[in-house]
């Protein structure tokens, strides 16, 4: 079996339960591989510091993890200006947030680069290359230009954005060009894949040649929707683990003759959590018997607030959050909890239990991992309703959620009233029907497809 190299832009111990995502995803994978988990180290060297010049080991069980420091400079213009800056706002639909300070490229490049030179120095002849997201596009033309034979597959855990849209940014036949030096690309949904179908065929003359392999700039790569899924089994034990029923236990208290509805999110623009609160808002206009009784909780944890687009987005829902508060509370209840911190991992499946409705409305989002994890921390005998936004990648899969436009705040508040009003039958129904989904397609199901995928690839 050949040794899994994974590069990404951070890089976690695949044994400790905190560092979810990526690590929960190929943490298995890298362990049976006796693994490389390469990337930045999260440090920041200040000018006038040195640097070690050699990537950082670790030992992590059977896997190795290798890590290098960033300077100052590079870590503004790769991570916060090109990466956080430009691709994500782009990737997203936002053009108005993209700030395309032309001095970004020149960081993101040479990070890129510099990753592909100590990467080199760690391979084997026989390794597979799995290479994530948006930070790293360029990761495999860099290492192919350094001699790298070995197969490279590249998974975009972010949406693509349509072709028209995509040439918005200064550099993007640069960046789709680089696409084609990985053996595989991957998307999370079809409506991705279109998007990078038509921008090759229309702006770079590509030839489809069946089996989803398109021929562009002199080289073929083979590019597949692999929507990610979340490791269901460890949810739910997560979900009868002492914390999460204590947190179920609170909150079905506290709220024993109410309605609950729960956001959990990273306060981020794409993630949709003013229109949200403003749909919460309308529903307490238009329908109101929820008043005094439906509470939202919106849980929205400190992202990168170091970028501007972040600190507005944290203004707007503080002043919705009160003027909600103002216009509705009572001595005994607050409309609206709003909470700007993470709250522990083993408490989510407890919140998510006790929540009537679970509220997951992204203007736009590459899948939406809250999505699966509200549906399989619910009680199969009552379950809770997800309303979920027709923009989240989960959508072309969760299709028994109630689904939103959530521009549309008037029609996502008569679906939040829908599924307050939704019979236990149907509840139940619907549920099975989701739960049943993201067992099959789980995250491990995600990772066999995408290996499998790649090391046919290119044969
Ligand atoms: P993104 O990767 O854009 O943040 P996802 O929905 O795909 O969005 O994944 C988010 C992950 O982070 C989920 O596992 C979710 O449980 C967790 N998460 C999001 N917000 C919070 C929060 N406020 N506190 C704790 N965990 C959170």
């Amino acid at each position: 079996m050949s040794r899994l190299v994974v590069v990404s832009n951070r890089v976690a111990d695949p044994r400790k339960s905190a560092a979810g995502g990526l690590a929960v995803a190929l943490g298995d994978a890298l362990n049976d591989t006796g693994g490389l988990w390469f990337g930045w180290s999260g440090r920041i060297i200040e000018p006038g510091q040195s640097e070690g010049s050699a990537p950082q080991l670790q030992r992590a069980g059977r896997v190795t993890l290798a890590t290098v420091d960033l300077s100052r400079e590079d870590h503004d213009s790769y991570y916060l200006g090109y990466s956080n800056g430009v691709l994500w706002p782009v990737f997203h639909y936002r053009l108005d947030l993209a700030d395309f300070d032309a001095g970004y490229i020149a960081g993101y490049r040479r990070v890129n680069r510099l990753f592909a030179q100590k990467l080199m120095t760690l391979l084997h002849p026989d390794d597979v290359i799995w290479v994530h997201d948006y930070h790293l596009i360029p990761l495999a033309a860099e290492l192919r230009a350094m001699g790298c034979t070995q197969r490279i597959g590249f998974f975009l855990h972010i949406p693509l954005p349509p072709p028209q849209m995509l040439a918005a940014i200064p550099q993007h036949e640069w960046l789709i060009r680089a696409l084609f030096a990985y053996d595989l690309v991957g998307f999370q949904s079809e409506v991705d894949v279109q998007h990078f179908s038509r921008y090759v065929r229309n702006e770079a003359d590509a030839q489809v040649l069946g089996e989803d392999r398109y021929r562009a700039f002199g080289r073929t790569t083979v590019a597949q929707a692999f929507p990610i899924g979340i490791d269901v089994d460890e949810f739910m034990r997560l979900s009868h683990a002492r914390e999460a029923c204590e947190t179920y236990d609170t909150m079905r208290e506290q709220y024993s003759r109410r309605r609950l509805l729960i956001g959990v999110d990273r306060l981020d623009y794409s993630k949709g959590i003013p229109h949200r609160v403003r749909a919460f808002r309308e529903l307490l206009k238009h329908y109101p018997e929820n008043r005094n009784s439906a509470t939202l909780i919106q849980i929205a944890s400190p992202t990168r607030e170091s970028v501007d687009a972040y600190a507005d987005i944290r203004q707007e829902l503080e002043g919705l959050c009160g003027a909600i508060n103002g216009d509705y509370g009572e001595l005994d209840w607050m409309p609206v909890r709003y909470i700007h911190r993470t709250v522990a991992r083993k408490r989510i499946p407890g919140l998510c239990r006790a929540a009537d409705v679970g509220l997951v409305t992204p203007l736009r989002d590459g899948m939406n991992l809250v999505a699966k994890e509200y549906i399989a921390a619910q009680n199969p005998e009552d379950p809770g309703v997800l309303v979920l936004s027709r923009f989240a990648g989960a959508a072309e899969q969760l299709k028994e959620a109630l689904l939103v436009n959530p521009y549309d705040v008037h029609g996502t508040a008569e679906a939040i009233q829908q599924a307050l009003r939704m019979p236990l039958e149907e509840r139940v129904r619907r549920h099975q029907k989701l739960l049943a989904r993201i067992r099959e397609h789980d995250v491990h199901w995600w990772r066999r497809r995408f290996l499998d995928t790649l090391a046919q690839a290119g044969d």
